[in-house]
């Protein structure tokens, strides 16, 4: 919490603009802003004040910048935001607040950064960069470095206010979730699904997981895993529905009809087809999947063709082209890897040979799966799922 003074504080966020027209441009904000309110919930109370791509947020006297920092870091479409000193549009207040603001901070080279929205301000940017600039020139020895400075103070005159700031945060960037459709990922509680997810929702889809487990032939601890990975990701979209879904008796049948050196293949397809009835149900307008072309045996561009071919819906595969070391240092970031490299029984890593196919014949996948009663069997799955709902944050 910070120490309540005089000074009124505010919240300044930045969008990235480019690329946005017209009633694309409203939808954004308007999905943005929303979001924005979402995320601080139970924080602090938010009204948004909106202008020339970015938002304004005023502060309370008392607040915990740590926590709404930490917050707005995963808010998806911000391009970057700043805990500002909020100012009426003069210059006696403006210099003052820059001058503290900067002696605060440690630095050699600095620079001025000021935009003018307002043109009603009787001082044109430079005239105040320039008076900004040789106040704090005084007080640092510093130099003036426009191009990289160790230090930006920045200064923006729109509305009725003037804000000055000198510690910018770097946002996710993306677009705003809720602006993309949805789609339904196939979440197992590996590496690659979570980061294939989060992909997907950086562009602003909002997901529905399907995770397939084989309990009670395997332990809980691949769905427990996969439930908090549904918990991260649910930080970045607010709200989540997952379907756990008893997969044994498919990979039996499968198992019993089925070489080895198919099964993976065959498991695969059984997957998508529910995945894409659970999207149907859900409105979803595509699927979402972590496969990387060569990962593994079964990940070759013919299984994912074998794959692809049970459904009309697009599957994403946003990180087909990312090699694993990509992979890992997203999942970092976003926190999954720790909980995705728990030891744990995959629904299929205990039922797949050492070698499966690397490209599948047609035929012999339609031979086997004519003597199965598929039908039957992914009816059976789905209506023995297990659906759950996800809130973030929990006040939300
Ligand atoms: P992951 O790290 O996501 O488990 P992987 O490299 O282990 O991926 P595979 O096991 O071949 O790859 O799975 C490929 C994709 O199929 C996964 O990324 C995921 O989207 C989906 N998938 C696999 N197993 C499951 C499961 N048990 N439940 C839901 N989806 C699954
Ligand atoms: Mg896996």
């Amino acid at each position: 919490m910070n120490e309540p003074d005089k000074t009124s504080h505010c919240i300044i966020l930045h969008y990235s603009e480019i690329g946005l027209k017209g009633g694309n441009r409203k939808t954004f904000e308007a999905q943005l802003m929303s979001n924005i309110r979402t995320a601080l919930k139970g924080i602090i109370k938010v009204h948004v004040a909106r202008g020339y791509g970015r938002f304004l947020i005023d502060l309370p006297e008392v607040f915990d910048w740590p926590t709404i920092c930490q917050r707005l870091k995963k808010v998806v479409g911000l391009a970057n935001f700043a805990l500002a000193e909020a100012h009426r549009q003069d210059i006696d207040e403006i210099l003052p607040s820059a001058v503290r603001q900067m002696g605060r901070l440690n630095y050699d080279s600095f620079a001025v950064v000021t935009r003018r929205v307002q043109k009603a301000f009787p001082l044109r940017s430079n005239e105040i960069s320039t008076k900004v600039g040789a106040a704090s020139q005084a007080q640092s020895d510093a130099r003036v470095d426009r191009k990289n400075p160790d230090v930006a103070c920045h200064i923006e005159i729109f509305d009725d206010r003037a804000v000055v700031y000198c510690e910018k945060i770097a946002g996710l960037r993306g677009l705003p979730v809720g602006t993309g459709e949805r789609a339904v990922s196939l979440l197992s509680s590996g590496i690659d699904s979570p980061v294939a997810s989060w992909k997907i929702i950086t562009r602003g889809v909002k997901l529905t997981f399907v995770h397939f487990h084989s309990a009670p032939f395997t332990s809980m601890a691949s769905l427990n895993n996969t439930k908090r990975l549904v918990e991260i990701l649910t930080e970045y979209q607010y709200t989540s529905k997952l379907y756990a879904i008893p997969f044994l008796e498919i990979q039996q049948a499968i198992m019993m009809n089925a070489k080895p050196e198919y099964r993976v293949v065959l498991y695969r397809r059984a997957m998508i087809r529910i995945a894409e009835i659970v999207a149907k149900k859900n409105r979803a307008n595509a699927l979402v999947t972590g496969e990387s072309i060569g990962q593994v045996a079964s990940q070759t561009l013919s299984n994912m063709r074998m794959i692809s071919e049970v459904t009309s819906l697009p599957i994403l595969r946003p990180i087909s082209g990312s090699d694993k070391e990509e992979i890992i240092k997203t999942a970092r970031v976003i926190d999954t890897f720790e909980i995705s490299t728990e030891p744990y029984e995959d629904c299929c890593s205990l039922f797949v040979p050492k070698h499966p196919v690397t490209r599948s014949v047609p035929a012999i996948v339609y031979e086997a799966e004519s003597k199965i009663d598929m039908e039957a069997l992914l009816g059976n799955a789905l209506k023995n799922a297990e659906v759950s709902q996800y809130k973030f944050p929990p006040e939300n």
